[in-house]
């Protein structure tokens, strides 16, 4: 369930924020830090810096070198995992760690934070 956070606009640009604009700070980790970007600032990477008043080092700003998803990344990378995990073709229990390197709960964890949920 989205948003128990009170905060209603972009730290980086004051606008207000949208339901995905929500989701992807979440899933960007920016919620952590409590900060909330907005859709434009996160694609235009502003988020990459800290916003005005953050408290550290902009060093050590976790989001400062993180590619951003596309809208269609992101559907690309869910509709892959969901082949994988749940598809006609889905990948068995006993071989899903050796092909993709993780357990399908970790994989179904991706899923998860990838879609926001
Ligand atoms: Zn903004």
């Amino acid at each position: 369930m989205p948003s128990q956070n009170l905060q209603d606009y972009c730290d980086w640009c004051f606008a207000p924020l949208s339901e995905d604009a929500l989701t992807r700070s979440r899933w960007l980790g920016l919620a952590s830090e409590d900060t909330w970007a907005c859709s434009t600032c996160i694609e235009k990477g502003r988020y990459r810096v800290p916003p005005e008043g953050w408290n550290g080092p902009a060093d050590e700003w976790l989001a400062r070198d993180e590619y951003v998803l596309s809208a269609d990344d992101r559907r690309t990378v869910l509709n892959a995992l969901n082949e994988i995990l749940h598809g006609p073709d889905a990948i068995e229990e006993w071989e899903f760690h050796t092909r993709i390197g993780v357990t399908r709960e970790e994989a179904a964890q991706t899923w998860r934070r990838v879609a926001g949920e």
